[in-house]
């Protein structure tokens, strides 16, 4: 069965045309969340040459879909970043941001929670939390890393798997309550400390080491508090596979789609812009139009229609208000942002949904990003310099 989706995932992408981006919505799983990066055991998805220099590689990781388009000069080259990109991946939530394995630093952070004694987080969390902590300010706390005992309530990842109904069930209010009252980003503290000469931290390799030298930072979650990454895991990936495709020269220019988020790089051998279309909320096999694309752009989306369970004609999905732990109410069906950082792109789009487009779009403003919102009425509304690069197809 699994080989029959991906071999259709194969169909599907490769019918794209080449160095095309297709947006398929806000991802079918929270990033960093599930354990199904490494059910794969490290294969390679199926690929194909659609052009002279264009390859394209489908598979999963961070309990996602992730497609690559790669403009490479030879297969051999394409196929060795390809696998290094899922390398990458894989081990983002294998180490850092997976909530369910036992491996990473997110469990263990969270198998501290209330114990006073902290623990000690490697730097690229420690600044991934920062950041996220400065969206909860920003954001008025509409954006939070500290709903895992909610979202694990709700049991979210349950429905990215199954998209099924069956067995779902509402949380009574006070296990609710409950469960809320252990969250909230205030509550949660980084400590930045100076390094102890000659200290090391263990099970880290030696270039982790040095480039964590200087300073080292300490998470306290207080009793019962649970760190859930879902919202900013896959802009981590973004951001760091930013970072390798700048690491090297030959991979002239790339399309990586991780669910809901997905990374332009570089450009196309004729010059052409990158076209990554925008899912139709109301009709998720179409787009409501199509963004033109030059060069580097993270591109992140957030929306109800992805991930959610229908019971009784109420529809819960996977975007929680922290201040009910209920899926937020919003306005918004689908909200798209652009952004040049990807860590920053992926939570500010999660914070967006929750705030609607008034406030959405002037937080966005406040982070140099681009943003479109597609309303439950069906209205668009967008940033400024979002109409310049997008064009309606509906
Ligand atoms: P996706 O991961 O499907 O692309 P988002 O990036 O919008 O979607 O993140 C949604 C995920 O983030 C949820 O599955 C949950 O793990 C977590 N989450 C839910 N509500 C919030 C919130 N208010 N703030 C931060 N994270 C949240
Ligand atoms: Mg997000």
């Amino acid at each position: 069965m699994k080989h029959f989706f991906r071999v259709l995932l194969f169909i599907a992408i490769a019918a794209l045309c080449s160095g095309c981006g297709s947006q398929n919505g806000p991802g079918s799983a929270a990033g960093g969340q599930g354990g199904g990066g490494q059910k794969d055991g490290g294969k390679t998805g199926q690929n194909v040459r659609t052009a002279e220099t264009t390859w394209q590689y489908v598979d999963t990781a961070m309990g996602t879909v992730i497609q690559q388009t790669l403009y490479a000069p030879d297969e051999e080259t394409a196929r060795d970043f390809s696998l290094q990109a899922m390398e990458l991946l894989w081990g983002l939530e294998r180490e850092r941001l997976s909530w369910r394995l036992d491996t990473s630093e997110v469990y263990r952070a969270n198998a501290t929670s209330g114990s006073g004694e902290g623990f000690l987080l490697s730097r690229d969390l420690a600044e991934l939390l920062e950041s996220g902590m400065e969206l909860s300010e920003r954001s008025q706390g509409a954006f939070d890393m500290t709903l895992g005992s909610v979202t694990r309530l709700w049991n979210i990842d349950e429905w990215a798997a199954e998209s099924n109904p069956e067995g779902f069930q509402i949380p009574s209010r006070e296990t609710l309550a409950q469960a809320l009252s252990a969250c909230g980003y205030e509550k949660l503290r980084l400590e930045w400390e100076e390094r102890d000469e000659g200290e090391r931290e263990e099970g880290r390799g030696e270039e982790e080491q040095e480039e964590n030298e200087r300073e080292k930072c300490r998470i306290f979650l207080p009793e019962g508090m649970q760190l859930d990454l879902g919202a900013v895991g896959k802009g981590l990936g973004m951001s760091e596979l930013t970072s390798l495709l700048e690491g090297q020269s030959s991979i002239t220019g790339a399309v990586i789609s991780l669910g809901g988020s997905i990374l332009t790089y570089g450009s196309k051998p004729d010059g052409s812009s990158w076209r990554v279309g925008i899912t139709d909320p109301f009709d998720k096999s179409s787009n409501i139009g199509i963004l033109s694309l030059e060069g580097q752009w993270c591109i992140s989306t957030s929306g109800d229609y992805e991930r959610y369970v229908e019971v009784d004609g109420v529809r819960y999905h996977h975007i929680l208000d922290p201040r009910t732990g209920a899926p937020a109410v919003s306005q918004v069906r689908g909200v798209t942002v652009l952004l040049k950082d990807g860590l920053l792109s992926d939570g500010l789009s999660t914070a967006c949904f929750i705030l609607g487009p008034q406030e959405g779009m002037a937080l966005a403003a406040e982070y140099g990003a681009e943003s479109l919102f597609i309303l439950s009425n069906g209205e668009i509304v967008m940033s400024e310099g979002m109409e310049r690069l997008f064009s309606e197809t509906r």
